[in-house]
């Protein structure tokens, strides 16, 4: 099929996620093949993953180990339902969650996208303490900022109010407690909001423990809610409070697993042990739709009797466990050991930060955050003031458009450029990505003036 009737069908026939289609129509965009960390339109334009094909990718498309395993796995079958029965891959790959993920976790329940991932958190953790008899235990807690995927569960735990505000009458009631931010904190400084926000908490769960069935958090960095990162000491904070008043923390590490923060999943940095974990984008090296809800065998030991009792986990999807997504998962993670990815992505993260400290020379850079691979890029419209672009100024936006131009893609959030490179982009890659958003954020300036 043609360019031209392609571009026609896509405008007549398709709504894209996340999407308002009349962007899209001003400036679309169709690819039609990639590799490595490159991606290619229909025109064969090339663009660097400046985000991971939306956060996802590890090592670079048409990875030749995992094209492979989803090859072989066709051979044997593609799918068959874990609803009762179990397959081959979808236990290997089992065995292999638990073995990377923290100690405390020993159950893997599959499912295809992070946001079913978190709605089966959510409803993991509700039932727990219906099945031990606890019925008063059924709201959880929140932080302010954050977010956990678009289904009405997972944006009920969501606070990203541009995101949630339409859908309140739709969603149920949690509580939110602010997020710790030394830039909100009337002091400027990051452990006294972050003592702060864990008084907030205590207070809260002081009040309320009865009726809490959870805390939901997203580890160590908010992603979609434009890249901010908490205080040292903050989440294990919060583990000890969820200790302390017989809570179950929920870490959402959708975005974060899989090495993305430099270490195989970001609760590593503060040893912490969640009682139920999230995990979806970088679990297949964004290839398939795979995720899992890993928990502990406390938790799961409550849904553990005769059918009589009626303690069953009554969810599940179609396509879960599907054996060719648990193949490619199974051939990520074992690239992720052959090649040592983790400790790479540690040190390519010192790298990018010292690329993006060359940023921090151009006037419209406000505050730069990273952590890891994780990096977000705020653009202000007064350096001095850090006051922002008005909305129909779009700056943030247009500066993506202007880097696609210039060969890498990217997509903001808000005010944020999102910087998310491919875990095995190599070094002159990475500098060539921060030499294209240099010019495109400088070209803001030009166009602001
Ligand atoms: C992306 C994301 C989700 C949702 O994952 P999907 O696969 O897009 O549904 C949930 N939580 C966090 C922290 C995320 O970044």
């Amino acid at each position: 099929m043609d360019a031209k009737r392609l571009y026609e069908i896509s405008k007549k026939h398709m709504w894209l996620p996340f999407t308002q289609m009349k962007d899209y129509e001003e400036a679309p965009l169709i690819i039609e093949s990639g590799e490595g960390v490159i991606l290619k339109d229909i025109h064969g334009n090339e663009y660097l993953d400046g985000y991971s094909s939306l956060w996802l990718n590890v090592h670079g498309h048409r990875r030749r180990e995992i094209d492979e395993a989803i090859k072989a796995q066709l051979d044997q079958i593609a799918h068959s339902t874990l609803l009762g029965a179990a397959n081959v891959p979808s236990i290997q790959l089992a065995e292999k969650l638990v073995q990377l993920s923290p100690d405390s976790l020993t159950r893997v329940f599959y499912s295809d996208s992070g946001a079913e991932s978190v709605e089966i958190a959510i409803k993991m953790a509700y039932q727990y303490w219906q099945n031990k008899g606890e019925s008063e235990k059924t709201k959880f807690v929140t932080l302010s900022n954050g977010y956990h995927g678009d289904t009405v569960g997972a944006i009920s735990v969501g606070s990203i109010d541009i995101y949630h505000r339409v859908y309140s009458a739709l969603m149920f009631d949690s509580y939110t407690v602010p997020f710790p931010s030394a830039r909100n904190h009337p002091s400027g400084d990051e452990q006294r909001a972050k003592e702060e926000s864990l008084a907030d908490m205590r207070k809260l769960f002081e009040e309320n423990h009865g009726q809490i069935a959870g805390l939901m958090v997203e580890s160590m960095i908010q992603g979609a809610g434009g890249m901010h990162i908490m205080p040292s000491g903050y989440l294990k904070g919060l583990e000890k409070l969820c200790r302390e008043f017989n809570i179950l923390l929920v870490v959402d590490e959708v975005a974060t697993g899989f090495g993305r923060t430099g270490k195989m999943f970001a609760v590593e940095h503060e040893g912490v042990q969640p009682d139920i974990m999230t995990i979806a984008k970088g679990i297949t090296g964004g290839y398939l739709p795979i995720a899992a809800t890993v928990t502990t065998e406390e938790v799961y030991e409550a849904f553990y009797a005769d059918f009589t009792e009626m303690k069953t986990f009554f969810h599940g999807h179609s396509y879960t466990g599907n054996q060719l997504g648990c193949a490619a998962a199974l051939a990520n993670l074992a690239i992720f050991e052959k090649e040592g990815l983790v400790e790479q992505a540690a040190r390519k993260a010192e790298y990018v930060q010292t690329l993006l400290a060359e940023l921090n020379e151009l006037p419209h850079i406000g505050e730069i955050r990273q952590l890891g691979l994780m990096c977000g890029i705020e653009i202000v419209k007064d350096k001095e003031t850090g006051e922002f672009f008005s909305l129909e100024e779009r700056a943030a936006y247009r500066a993506t458009l202007r880097m696609r131009e210039l060969g890498m893609l990217t997509r903001p959030l808000g005010d944020v450029v999102v910087f998310m490179p491919p875990l095995a982009a190599s070094y002159e890659e990475l500098t060539k990505m921060s030499q294209i958003m240099k010019q495109a954020i400088a070209e803001i300036q030009l166009a602001a003036k």
